[in-house]
């Protein structure tokens, strides 16, 4: 593969900016690729692990870096970016991996200096592990990567970083923030919400009946709860920062919920039998 930056700068040394440096580094798609994170523990263990050169400050890891990724909690992005903002290179490209888009470019927008590059983007690949050990090169491998640029967003700098993404296994589409925030309310950020309800309910009815529930765990209970062992304080972001779309999304929800809660108590299998057929052949369809 050929080189696509001389120097990539990881903020955030987790799942994603952790599954990037190895695919960055596996791939030779770029000359240099540098990382910091706020917690020593976090850069020791990068550093034990060779993610990649490991610096003490964000300031150190960006100097010079052609692009620079923000991969730490949607909540931190803001003082991430007053933090490297003076030390960006001119002409340098930043873009992030964060969950919700809209919210991201309000706080990073402001403070972007003069000739540098930003582009919105989230990969849609994850799993329920998280810190420098859990990254892995072939996450993205035939994932999703979706970019939100903003409208006066450089066609050069978008096709460059299109580039290194299509090159780490992704493919690449566009769509503005907002429709962005609804959709992924939709498929993941009210999906993880109800699995940590259902654990959460799972656990109620232990600590009020003294049986244990959680133990005996069933096949669904299992696959449907697995996204519950995600990070905390990234969810707790994700959820303060996108708001309304996910309030829009339980609301449905929840009407949904009521009308089958009815058909159970009406005794209308009909009515059950035809839901689930038809959400069956929705669910298949979905590889
Ligand atoms: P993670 O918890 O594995 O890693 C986050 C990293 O950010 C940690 O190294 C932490 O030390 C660092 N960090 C936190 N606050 C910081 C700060 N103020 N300054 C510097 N470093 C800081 O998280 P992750 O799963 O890699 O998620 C990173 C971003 O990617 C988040 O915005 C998340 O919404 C997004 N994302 C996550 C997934 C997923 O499934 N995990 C998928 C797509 C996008």
């Amino acid at each position: 593969m050929t080189q696509v930056y001389d120097k990539v700068a990881l903020i955030g040394l987790g799942l994603i900016a952790g599954s990037m440096a190895h695919a960055i580094r596996d791939g030779g798609l770029a000359g240099r690729v540098t990382g910091y994170a706020r917690s020593q523990a976090t850069r020791d263990t990068a550093r034990e692990i060779g993610l990649c050169e490991v610096c003490d400050t964000a300031a150190l890891a960006v100097a010079g870096a052609d692009l620079v990724v923000l991969a730490v909690p949607v909540g931190a992005m803001a003082e991430v970016m007053a933090e490297i903002a003076p030390h960006l290179a001119p002409g340098a490209t930043i873009t992030d991996v964060g969950s919700v888009k809209q919210s991201v470019i309000d706080a990073v927008a402001p403070c972007l200096p003069a000739g540098v590059h930003f582009i919105p983007g989230h990969p849609l690949a994850g799993t329920e592990h998280s810190g420098p050990r859990a990254g892995f090169a072939s996450l993205f491998r035939n994932r999703w990567w979706l970019l939100t640029p903003l409208a006066d967003t450089d066609p050069e700098a978008l096709a460059r970083l299109d580039r290194l993404i299509t090159a780490m296994g992704a493919k690449t589409d566009r769509m503005d923030a907002p429709h962005h925030d609804l959709v992924l309310a939709v498929t993941s950020h009210a999906p993880h919400l109800i699995a940590y309800t259902m654990v959460g309910v799972a656990d109620h009815l232990r600590r009020v009946s003294g049986e244990e529930v959680i133990q005996y765990s069933a096949a669904g209970f299992r696959d449907f709860t697995r996204i519950a062992a995600s990070d905390p304080t990234m969810w707790r972001d994700v959820f303060l920062h996108n708001k309304e779309a996910t309030l829009d999304i339980l609301g449905r929800f929840t009407e949904e919920l009521f009308v089958l809660q009815r058909a159970i108590r009406m005794g209308d299998g009909q009515q059950l039998h035809d839901y689930f057929t038809r959400t069956r052949a929705i669910r298949r369809g979905i590889i």
